[in-house]
Order: C-alpha cells, then structure tokens, then sequence
C-alpha cells in the first residue's frame, strides 16, 4: 500500500526515544520530512542526525519543552521556515507521574494538564490554520488504554487522556470538512526506554527481576507479550496518510487484546 508520505512534512513530539522517535523513523521510511522536538537540543540534534543517516530524510531537530506554549509557538515556526508548512502533527508527551488521588496536589495536577492536554491543544492550535489554507491535514494524538480502562494508580493520565479525548473528538467535527482528520492512538504496554525503565525500579521496589515485573502485565494481554514501538508506529503511518482519509473523530487501541470491552 503506498501512504503517499513523500511530499508531506510531519511535525512529531517529544520523540527524541519511544513512541515518538518510532513515529517519526516510520513516517521518514514513507518518505516524509520530519520535525522533531525533545527538551535537549544536543540529544534531538543526535537523534535528527541518526534518522537522516539512516533513512536519508529531511529532519529538523528542535528544542522544545510542550508544556511550554512558547516553545510549542517556536517549534511550529522553526517547522514552517525550514519546510515551508506543516501537513501532519503527531502529539505526544512524556507520561506523567504515578500516583494515587492523595498523593497529588493542585499544581502537580496543573503540571500535567500542562504536559499531557494544553501541548495538544496548543500545537493543534498552531497548525491549524496553514492545514485549514491548504485544505488538507492530519492531527494524530498519542494517548493511552487508559481512555477506554483507566489503570489503576495512574490517576493523572487516566483523567487528561480522556480530556484529549474529549478535544481530539470535537476538533475532528469542527475540522473536518477542510479535509482534516483527527484521531488517538491508545498505546498498551510498548517496550520503550520509560516502560524498561519503570519495570527495573518497580522490580527492585518488589525484590523481583524486571522479567518477572513484566510477566505481571502479561498475564494481563491476550497476546502474552507487550508490544514493540514499530508496531505502534505502524498504525500511526497509516492514519496519517491519503489511505486513511475518511477515518476521524477514533481512538484505535494498539495493546495486543488488553482492552477488553466489545468497542
Ligand atoms: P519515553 O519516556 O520512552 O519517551 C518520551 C519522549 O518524550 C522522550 O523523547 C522525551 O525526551 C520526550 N519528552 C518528555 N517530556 C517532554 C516535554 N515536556 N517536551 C518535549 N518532549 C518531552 O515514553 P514512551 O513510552 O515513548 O511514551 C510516550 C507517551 O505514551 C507517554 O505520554 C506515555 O505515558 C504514553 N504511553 C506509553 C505507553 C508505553 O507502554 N510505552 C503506554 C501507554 C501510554
């Protein structure tokens, strides 16, 4: 199936590693050109410099924290000096802490309202109106299983995903008739670097090894592993492509059966 990728520019956040870098890397192999923003100049530059090397795209690193709007304002700028525009716009955002209702006070709440809705907001807000102009444009929102099953002591993301949610679906009414789409991916467990790294301390915390941490969630997926970040990005390549035109306003899981209600 070509995706039909090669003359687009797609802005993809925080992917410096995990999700996000899987993202862009499938997104620059159909041939797009990328920007591509962490908070370190010196790793995004890095991580610009590898996707180029090894895929032969155009990558544009900036630094950029998404909880910050003006860096969200110079982020989309330096895109649109660089490329020209901005056809495509991944959302993503590293995850908030763990933590019960009672271990979080109100400017730890706004600190995430901050990192996980208004970065959404705020960068949809940004390349809206040059998608708008050209009548063509594809928003993608990178959220969580926690939209469809909230997951237990993740109280923060389990209530700003659902108000993505919430925005992504009435943006997609109100956009979609410019040839707009936009949608969520919901991640289930995915190997990247934060989900390594959190099975080491919780497996420490417990007295148990990091595989015997994992093979707790497993239990848990009907396909008995979590997933790789390349079969995420898959999905996400094709529902920003031409191919996916007539799909808006979802939220499609990629969790190997986690979910388990009927829709
Ligand atoms: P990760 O920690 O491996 O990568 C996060 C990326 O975001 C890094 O490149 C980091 O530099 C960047 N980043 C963090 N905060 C930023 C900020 N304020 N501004 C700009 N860049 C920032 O995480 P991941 O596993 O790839 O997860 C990505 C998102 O998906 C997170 O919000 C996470 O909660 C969510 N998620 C992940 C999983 C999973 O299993 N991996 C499951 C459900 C939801």
């Amino acid at each position: 199936m070509d995706l039909d990728l090669k003359n687009k520019v797609a802005l993809v956040a925080a992917a410096s590693r995990g999700l996000g870098r899987a993202v862009a890397e499938e997104l620059a192999a159909e041939g797009a050109s990328l920007v591509i923003c962490s908070r370190q100049q010196e790793t995004i530059d890095r991580v610009a410099n590898d996707i180029s090397a090894a895929i032969g795209a155009e990558v544009l690193g900036v630094a950029a924290d998404v909880s910050q709007p003006d860096d969200v304002v110079r982020l989309v700028n330096s895109g649109i000096e660089r490329f020209g525009r901005i056809d495509i716009l991944v959302t993503n955002a590293g995850g908030p802490p763990a933590g019960s209702f009672q271990s979080f006070t109100l400017d730890q709440w706004e600190a995430a309202t901050r990192l996980l809705l208004h970065s959404a907001v705020e960068l949809a807000r940004q390349v809206l109106p040059g998608m708008k102009e050209r009548r063509w444009g594809r928003i993608l929102n990178i959220t969580s299983i926690a939209v469809k099953q909230p997951v237990d002591n993740l109280i923060l993301s389990n209530s700003l995903r659902a108000a993505v949610t919430g925005f992504a679906r009435t943006l997609a009414n109100e956009v979609a008739s410019f040839g707009i789409t936009v949608n969520n991916i919901m991640p289930g467990y995915t190997r990247t670097e934060r989900v390594e790294e959190l099975s080491r301390m919780m497996a420490e915390k417990e007295g148990i090894t990091p595989e015997e941490f994992v093979a707790g969630w497993e239990k848990e997926i009907p396909m008995r592993r979590i997933g790789e970040p390349r079969e995420f990005a898959a999905l996400a390549a094709f529902l920003v492509s031409e191919r996916a035109s007539y799909i808006t306003g979802t939220s499609i899981p990629v969790d190997g059966g986690w979910i388990k209600s009927l829709i």
